[in-house]
Parts: C-alpha cells; structure tokens; sequence
C-alpha cells in the first residue's frame, strides 16, 4: 500500500560516511539517513533516532558512502546508437560526419537509445537526467514522447531540453538541409512540448528547457523567439556554446562578435540560462557569465574527445557562476557515465592553468551534484542531503578491492576506480540494488539498443 502523508513509509541508513553537499560541506564519518515517503527526514551524525514509525526497510550502510544523487546536465541520449564512429574528429568535422546518419532516427530508435543512455547513467548514480534531442527529422514520430515515456519508465528525475535546428547549409549553417526544422515549426512544437509535459511542482519527475542547439545550427530569430517563449512560459533555456575555436571565428564571421556578445545580444544570459562547455571564454565572457547568473554545464570527457580544450571552471567558480557537470552525448563520450566525469573534471583542470589548485575531490563532488542542481533550476529541491529535501541519494560501495584502501571515502569516490552502487533511491524509490537496475532490464536494453544500432546504420548507408 502506498504512504499517504500523513503516514509514511520510512527507509533508515545507518553506518555509513556522508557527504551532505550542504553549504557547509557537512560530513559524517558514521551517520544516519533517514527517507520518509519520497523527502529525506534527517541526516546527522550516528544512529537514526529511536523509536520511528512505519519503518520498512533498514540498511546497514558499513563500508559505504552516502551523497546525492548525481545530475547531469548535458547530454544526447540519441547519440548512444551512434557511439565509436568518427572517432578521431574536432567538432565540426564529427557533426558532418554523423548527421546525415542522424537525420534518419525514428522513434523506435529514439526510445531504445534512450533506454539505453538513462540506464548506463542511472546505474552510476545518476539521480537526475537530462536529455538535450535536437533532431525531429519530418514523419519520425512523436521523439520527445518517447524520451520522456522511458524516463518516466525507468523512475529518473528528468529534464528534456527541447531542441531544435533551422539554419542548414544554404543559410550558411552546419547541417544538411534535410535535418532542419522550419523556424515556425520549431517554436511550435517546443511550445506544445512544454504545454504536454512541463511540471513546475517541487516533486517534479518531468520538466521541460527551451533549447534551440548551437550557433552554427540556428538562426538568430530561434535564439531570440525561443528565448520569448522559455520566459513567457516560465522553464528554462539551454544551449550549446563557446565549445570550439572554430566556433568563435564561425560566430565573428557570421555575426561580427563572438559567441557570449552573440547570446547577449539575443537575450540568452540570465539566471534561467545553463549552456554546455564554454570551453573558449575569455574574462569579460566569465564575467558577463557572473553578472547574469548564467549556468555552465561542464563536459570535460567530451571536449577532450574532440580535441576542443580545457573549461575554466576553476575561474568560473571563483566569479560565483554555477556549474554543473554533463556526459554529453555518447557519440563524443562513448562511456556514458557521470560519476567518472567527477574524476575527469578534476583532472583535465590540473592540467590548465590553476594546476593542482584547479579542483580538490569535494569541489568535484559539488559539481556533479548540487552544481547540476542550480544549473537545472532545482537546488531548492535536490543536490544535497538535507532534510526537507526530495530523497535521491546513492549508496556507495567503497569496502572491495578497488576502494577500501584509500584514505578518505570522498577522495575514494572521486580519485578511485567507478564506485559499485549499493542502493540508489530516486524520489524515495530503489532504482539500483546491488549495481543493477531494479526498473529495467540491462540485458533487453543492450540487445534493442544494438539492434536499432544496426538498423540506423543500415538505413543510413542505403539513403
Ligand atoms: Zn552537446
């Protein structure tokens, strides 16, 4: 029977390390969580108190950590049945290569590919996805229903950035012609994305971004129009931007100015605004960035995948600009993972200029967790551990062979090897149990997710 409110049914961990990510970087080196319904009730230091009611589960956490649950802020879900191609490519060379196979996507495909990004990310510790689609190729079918059907399915917090592309190569874009929406079309359809499907609630499961895709791609009126719509519907907006150099010449060839004047001049920097990368920024970008409050989304696998460079994150955290972490799409990062971007993100910023000041392992930790959150708009309601707070957290095991010889559960989690997750809860409800999806099938997914993998390829290769 469910918990009603006033009732509810309550998880106790006990015996573990804790990493909170409050404000205060709060630690416990033997602490308690307690779930009742889906909020965290407490979380403190020692056993859980006494005496609670309607108690139906009691986990010894020995040998563990407990953190959030990871958010992450950028990806392509689509891209996971087009990985391992075009693998020694920049940015721009990559996206030619792969979109006249990308314009051939149906829904079947979509939502196996989904399946199939939401599942390697949930079972690292992945609390809150999100998913950047930006290709609605003409008769695919219903895309951005199939995306979030299987968010919904498999029981992850989710974000759909609703994306889109109208500038093709005769406008002087990237993409083929045959791969863009028409500049009507586009709004028309996020608008009624957002009308179907956006949840403002604190408990959402679903909500939905304004996210027209990167400079090259667009044109200027679906930055400005698309910006009017996020604002006069209340979600958020994101996008692509400052990824590579040749971006930044793209964008002073076509616009006279580079890409951060670009977004301001069309109303894209604010405080409802996150963008992936932001690799190329110099001073004034990071402070422009600061001043409006605009949202970073790191993705430091990625970019060193596509030879893009190196983020300043170190800089941007000190000019207060919030920033979460992202995969981005498994074309550009077959892995997939989020909790081994915490170690990649610290690592690639040691080698900028901040060298071993760069990023320290909780700083890492901050990024992948309640980073992600202010970027998505939620850190009201997720990020840390604190009581109030909806209850997505993961329990990692630290006590085997990978682990259990590291000095500090944090540095463990952030410097070792990918932690094994014990148990992940999402919205109070166990979504990983002993490193294994408990709402879905791994082995299903891996099967559909190669067969539409083949499918595309051999739909591609005869158009
Ligand atoms: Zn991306």
């Amino acid at each position: 029977m469910a918990a009603s409110a006033d009732d509810p049914q309550r998880i106790v961990i006990e015996n573990c390390s804790i990493a909170t990510v409050d404000a205060h970087d709060t630690e416990y080196a033997s602490g308690h969580v307690v779930v009742a319904g889906n909020r965290i009730e407490s979380v403190g230091a020692g056993k859980a108190p006494e005496g609670l009611a309607g108690v139906v589960r009691r986990i010894d956490g020995t040998g563990h950590l407990v953190t959030p649950g990871l958010v992450n802020t950028h990806h392509h879900f689509y891209q996971w049945i087009t990985r391992g191609i075009a693998t020694d490519h920049n940015l721009f060379e990559w996206l030619v290569a792969l979109y006249p196979t990308w314009a051939r996507v149906d829904e079947q495909m979509v939502r196996a590919a989904a399946q199939g990004s939401l599942a390697m990310m949930a079972r690292g510790g992945v609390t809150t996805a999100m998913d950047h689609h930006y290709v609605y190729p003409k008769g695919s079918g219903d895309l951005s229903g199939a995306i979030i059907g299987a968010a919904r399915d498999m029981g992850v917090r989710f974000t759909l950035a609703r994306g889109s592309m109208d500038r093709s190569v005769k406008d002087g874009g990237l993409p083929p012609d045959f791969a863009v929406e028409t500049l009507e079309g586009a709004l028309a359809a996020t608008e009624a994305t957002v009308d179907a499907h956006h949840d403002a609630s604190f408990d959402a499961m679903t909500q939905i971004a304004v996210a027209p895709c990167s400079p090259f791609s667009i044109s200027t009126e679906l930055l400005r129009q698309g910006a009017e719509l996020a604002r006069r519907k209340g979600v958020r907006l994101h996008t692509h931007g400052s990824e590579t150099v040749e971006e930044e010449q793209f964008c002073k060839e076509l616009f006279g100015m580079g890409p951060t004047d670009y977004f301001e001049s069309t109303g894209w920097l604010g405080d409802d605004v996150w963008m992936a990368h932001c690799v190329h920024m110099n001073d004034s970008d990071i402070a422009a960035f600061a001043r409006t409050g605009t949202g970073v989304a790191h993705c430091p696998s990625s970019n060193a995948r596509l030879a893009a460079g190196i983020a300043r994150v170190p800089d941007m955290l000190a000019a207060g600009i919030p920033v979460g972490l992202g995969v981005d799409g498994t074309a550009s990062n077959e892995s997939g993972e989020l909790h081994t971007e915490l170690r990649n993100a610290l690592l690639i910023n040691r080698l900028g200029a901040h060298r071993e000041k760069a990023l320290n392992a909780r700083q890492a930790l901050r990024l992948g967790t309640y980073g992600g959150a202010q970027v998505l708009g939620r850190a009201d309601q997720i990020g840390s551990l604190e009581a109030g707070k909806l209850a997505d957290l993961v329990l990692w095991k630290l006590d085997t062979l990978a682990h259990a010889s590291i000095a500090d559960p944090v540095t463990a989690l952030v410097f070792g090897a990918a932690a094994p997750v014990t148990l992940s809860l999402i919205d109070g409800k166990p979504v990983v149990e002993g490193n294994h999806l408990v709402t879905a099938d791994e082995d299903a997914i891996a099967r559909d997710t190669r067969d539409e993998a083949r499918r595309l390829a051999r739909i591609a290769a005869g158009a």
